[in-house]
This record gives C-alpha cells, sequence and structure tokens, in this order.
C-alpha cells in the first residue's frame, strides 16, 4: 500500500476542465452497501499492453509543457499515478540503454548495455517484448528517435553496447522481428535489409499511410537518415509520432492475441541536453498526443493496460514561473546531461492500480506482464450526501470485483466489503456515514485470476 500517498507526490497544478482525481486511500465511517453500475461481467484477460516512454522527460518537462499549454497534459488525467527512481547498475545516473534495460528486463545493467547481464554473465535477459512474443502477441517499436537508438533497442535487441547499431539492427530484422518497426533511418537499418527480411519499407508520411495493416503486415519505417525532426522545427514530408500511431495500432490490432507496443517520444531527451526549452515542450506536447491517441483508441476496450513513463530525467530542468498559456515558462537547467531525478509514471487500465505500489523502474515490467487483474487502491472519494461517501475506481473492465475494508494499512487486516460490477472504466462503492466501523480503507480486487 505504498501508493496511498502518491496524489500528494504528484504536484499537479489545479487547471480548467481537467480530471483531476481527488485522493486515495480513503478513511471513512463505514456500514455496507454497494453500488455499481450494472453490466454483465465478462473475463477480461490482458489483451494489449502499450508503454509510453518520453526519454528525458522528468516532471519539470511535463510542468513546463503544462505551462505553456495552460492545461494539464492528457496523461495527467490518468488515474494512477506515481515516480519512479532510474538509478543503473553503476550508480545514481542512468543512461537510457541501462534504463530502458530495467524497464523491459526488470534488471539493472551498466549505462550502454541493451538486455544484456552485465555486470553479471553477460547472458541475455528476456525483454518485455519477447515475453509477450511468447505469449503469442504481435509487438511493436515506434520511436522518434532513430530506430537503432538505446531505448528501443532495449525491447528488440541484446547488446553490450548502445552502439552496436548493425547488431540492433539484425536483431531486429533477423530474430525479434516486430511487426511494427517505425523511426528514424540509417544507424544500421537500411531499407534494402529490412526489405530481404520481409518488410514493407515506407519512408515518409503519404507511403506510411497507404501501408498494408492487414493481418500478418510487416511495416518498417525509416524515416530520413537520423532522429525525426523536431516537432518545433516541421517534418515536412515525414510522419510525426501522432502519424505513426495509428498505423501501428492498426497493424498490431490484427493480432487475436493482442499486442505489446512500445511507443518512445525520442527527442524530448535531445532537446534538453541542448537546454532547448521550446523543443523540450513541443517535443512533451506531440508524445502527450500520441498517448492521447493511443487511449482513445483503448477506451471501452477493457483488455489494455497504457503505462506512461520516462526513463530518466535530462537536463536538471526546474520550472521557476508560469508565464501562461502559450508563453515559454521560465526556467532552469542545472546540467547539459541526465540526473537522478525520479521520474513520472502514470497507468490506465487493466492493473493500472499496480502503478501506486511501484517505486523504482525495474518494477515496471512486473505490472506490464502481471495477471493480478487489480488489486487497485481508491482514486476518489467524494462525500455524496451528510450520509453515504463515494469511493472510485478507475477500471476498464466488466469484471466484478470485490471490494475489502481495512482498519490500518500497517498491518493491513483485510476484511470483505461486498461486491461491485464495473461500467466501462469506473466503479463506484458507496459506505453510509452511520458508524458501524471505524475508519477504513478500501481496496477493490479482481474476482477473476489472482482474486482468491
Ligand atoms: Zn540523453
Amino acid at each position: 500500500m505504498d501508493g496511498v500517498n502518491w496524489k500528494t507526490t504528484m504536484g499537479l497544478r489545479a487547471r480548467s476542465g481537467d480530471g483531476r482525481l481527488t485522493g486515495v486511500g480513503c478513511a471513512l465511517a463505514v456500514s455496507a452497501a454497494c453500488l455499481a453500475a450494472a453490466l454483465p461481467g465478462r473475463a477480461a484477460p490482458i489483451r494489449n499492453v502499450i508503454l509510453c516512454i518520453g526519454d528525458g522527460m522528468g516532471p519539470e518537462q511535463v510542468e513546463a509543457a503544462r505551462c505553456y499549454a495552460g492545461t494539464n497534459l492528457f496523461f495527467d488525467s490518468f488515474p494512477y499515478q506515481t515516480r519512479i527512481t532510474t538509478f543503473a547498475a553503476g550508480g545514481a545516473l542512468t543512461d537510457s540503454a541501462a534504463a530502458a534495460t530495467a524497464i523491459a528486463t526488470g534488471h539493472k545493467v551498466d549505462d550502454g548495455v541493451i538486455s544484456l547481464a552485465i555486470p553479471g554473465d553477460a547472458s541475455e535477459l528476456e525483454t518485455l517484448l519477447e515475453a509477450f512474443q511468447k505469449q503469442g502477441k504481435a509487438s511493436g517499436l515506434v520511436t522518434t528517435s532513430y530506430l537503432t537508438d538505446a531505448t528501443p533497442a532495449a525491447f528488440g535487441a541484446h547488446a553490450p553496447s548502445r552502439g552496436e547499431y548493425a547488431q540492433i539492427a539484425s536483431n531486429y530484422l533477423n530474430r525479434t522481428r516486430p511487426e511494427v518497426l517505425m523511426g528514424g533511418g540509417d544507424s544500421g537499418m537500411s531499407a534494402d535489409a529490412a526489405a530481404n527480411a520481409g518488410y514493407t519499407v515506407v519512408t515518409d508520411a503519404a507511403t506510411l499511410a497507404a501501408a498494408d495493416a492487414s493481418g500478418g503486415a510487416r511495416v518498417c519505417g525509416l524515416f530520413g537518415s537520423s532522429s525525426l525532426p523536431y516537432e518545433y522545427d516541421g517534418l515536412g514530408d515525414l510522419p510525426g509520432i501522432t502519424n505513426m500511431v495509428p498505423k501501428a495500432l492498426d497493424i498490431l490490432d490484427s493480432d487475436p492475441d493482442g499486442f505489446f507496443l512500445m511507443l518512445e517520444g525520442g527527442r524530448i531527451d535531445h532537446a534538453c541536453h541542448d537546454n532547448d526549452l521550446p523543443r523540450c515542450i513541443f517535443e512533451t506536447l506531440a508524445f502527450d498526443a500520441a498517448v492521447k491517441l493511443v487511449a482513445a483508441w483503448a477506451q471501452g476496450r477493457g483488455d489494455t493496460l497504457i503505462l506512461v513513463l520516462a526513463d530518466h530525467e535530462t537536463g536538471g530542468l526546474t520550472v521557476l514561473k508560469d508565464n501562461g498559456a502559450g508563453h515559454l515558462p521560465k526556467v532552469s537547467w542545472s546540467t547539459g546531461g541526465h540526473t537522478s531525478t525520479p521520474v513520472p509514471l502514470y497507468g490506465w487500465g487493466v492493473n493500472a492500480g499496480l502503478v501506486t505500489q511501484t517505486v523504482d523502474n525495474a518494477e515496471v515490467r512486473a505490472i506490464a506482464l502481471s495477471t493480478a487483474l487489480m488489486p487497485a487502491v481508491g482514486v476518489g472519494v467524494e462525500r455524496f450526501s451528510p450520509e453515504v461517501t463515494r469511493t472510485r475506481w478507475a477500471v476498464s473492465s466488466g469484471d466484478v470485483y470485490r471490494c475489502e475494508q481495512t482498519v490500518t494499512l500497517q498491518p493491513a487486516a483485510w476484511q470483505p466489503g461486498g461486491t461491485v460490477t464495473a461500467d466501462t472504466t469506473r466503479v463506484t462503492f458507496a459506505t453510509t456515514n452511520a458508524a458501524a466501523y471505524p475508519k477504513s480503507f478500501f481496496r477493490l480486487l479482481s474476482t477473476q485470476v489472482g482474486g482468491k
């Protein structure tokens, strides 16, 4: 129950019209009574897992983008949020290779290492992409950096050094073979090699839009000869991250077993290395827009987990003054490198409740692979009337859940509190305020897998 205080750590700003939530881990006077929307219960195993990584996107990068947008970002509306540490095997600072390896494999490695046990016996560490492929799922890697850069590489390849582009490209094309590969070209990737490996190669926004997304399609987007241009500078004929997402989802969704997608906003980091605030903000906003597309696609499906996170913070950014919507905030930078600042982790959908119990990047893999289908702590508490208090949970299935209550969290002694049935995105548990019980905390557990 480490997550019960997450709200107080997130530092979100109150802005107009957003869906900010009010708290977690409710202390309420209880008696019985449960109320819920009625949809028929159904099994909802996790079909799709979508991991959205803002490279270098620390909490102040998000805050700077909020200031410029004049509102919370879309993913600020995700119901489960925490912050995670990012340290590597060698110390407090991490590079993208070690951080993405921790996320993909659950193991801390040295900087520069791509999903191998270094330090250790240098054996291959199974990545999330490989684990989901074993489950029969399709897979995809989409980035605004070049495709063989460290973050996508840690999911689709194994190499002792992030600079081993030829090995990383060969792993993609000949070994892990994700159905979707989209990002900047060169650095080991070539159109000929991708075509020879059975991929339909697309090289600009037009050919991407025209690409066949039907079952069995493998599409390799090689857009330009390095990272994609910054959003701030305009993309010309090349697709932006919001152009890549719909086609990637189309292709991946044709697999009846579902899919794993790693979506990276790869250039937030590049802008922050240059302490370039406008490009940092525009890249962060484009990444947020891409997450919004993903969530719109998944809305109401009840079978998808979306995690939004960063691999590390870049630049030591601090927002000093919000100058209003459409204006750059006043900021300071402390470095041209990475920092050890904990980074945000946001969750939406099946098992997103596990986010609140997460403190380190090496624990993200377990959330992505969990079959627990909850448990969840409440995401909102409201005094409905003097007699009734409601606790809300964000879920995304029609499952039936058991509600439990405990008087204290340390130690917790969970007692049955009734069942609730989810509508597509929410369940509500109402408790009367008559003092039949002392103040209590509530949680939600699936009656499906792991619910007993
Ligand atoms: Zn960097």
